[in-house]
C-alpha cells in the first residue's frame, strides 16, 4: 500500500468492480510528481506541471491513464503556482519528449503544509482549462505526505479513487495489460 494515499484513496481495483477506478498513474510520472513537490517543500513552494497520457472506455465507463509529466519553468509562493509566461516553449518541448502519443490528461501541483483539497482558485483552473471528462487533477503535500485525486464532476470537483501502476517497458499493449494485473492482484 502506498504510504503517501490518503484515506479516502485507498482504494483497491477488485474483481467484482473492475470499472470503478477512473484513474491508473504509472509509478514512473507518480515520481516525477512527488519528487517535484519534494524539491521545492524546504521552500515551501508550490509547484505544478501536466499528466500526459491516454483514455481509455471499458464497457462504457472511462478512465484516464497518466504516463507521464511535464512541467517548465514556475512563478510560485508558498498558496500559489502558475506557468511563467516565458517557459511555455520548454513546456511543449519537454512535452514533446515523451515518447509516445499522449493527451494532457490533467494537470498536478502541490500543497507544501496545506494538506489535500481543491481550493476555489484550483477549481477555477479545473473549469477552466481541464473540463473535459477525462481531466483529473492531482494534489500533492510533500510536508505531510499525501496525494489526492479530482474530478469535475456535476458542477463541482470530487475527490476520485486512483491506483499507481508499474509500466512494462516498451509494452505496445500497456492499457489492456495494466488492468489484467491489477485485477488479478
Ligand atoms: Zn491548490
Amino acid at each position: 500500500m502506498h504510504k503517501w494515499l490518503i484515506d479516502q484513496e485507498r482504494m483497491r481495483p477488485s474483481i467484482a468492480e473492475p470499472a470503478i477506478i477512473p484513474l491508473y498513474i504509472s509509478k514512473i510520472a507518480e515520481e516525477k510528481m512527488r519528487n517535484h513537490a519534494l524539491s521545492k517543500a524546504h521552500e515551501k513552494l508550490e509547484v505544478m506541471g501536466l499528466m500526459l497520457g491516454q483514455v481509455f472506455n471499458h464497457d462504457g465507463v472511462e478512465y484516464t491513464i497518466v504516463r507521464d509529466v511535464a512541467t517548465t519553468d514556475l512563478d510560485a509562493s508558498s498558496t500559489r503556482v502558475r506557468f511563467r509566461r516565458d517557459g511555455f516553449e520548454k513546456l511543449f518541448a519537454s512535452m514533446d519528449d515523451v515518447g509516445f502519443d499522449h493527451l494532457v490528461t490533467g494537470w498536478y501541483h502541490s500543497h507544501p503544509g496545506h494538506g489535500i483539497f481543491m481550493s476555489p482558485t484550483d477549481v477555477d483552473t479545473q473549469k477552466g482549462m481541464f473540463n473535459s471528462s477525462f481531466h483529473r487533477a492531482v494534489v500533492i503535500d510533500p510536508i505531510s505526505k499525501e496525494i489526492g485525486a479530482y474530478r469535475l464532476g456535476s458542477g463541482d470537483v470530487e475527490p476520485v479513487p486512483f491506483v499507481i501502476y508499474w509500466e512494462e517497458y516498451q509494452n505496445p499493449y500497456f492499457g489492456t495489460t495494466v488492468r489484467k494485473r491489477k485485477l488479478a492482484d
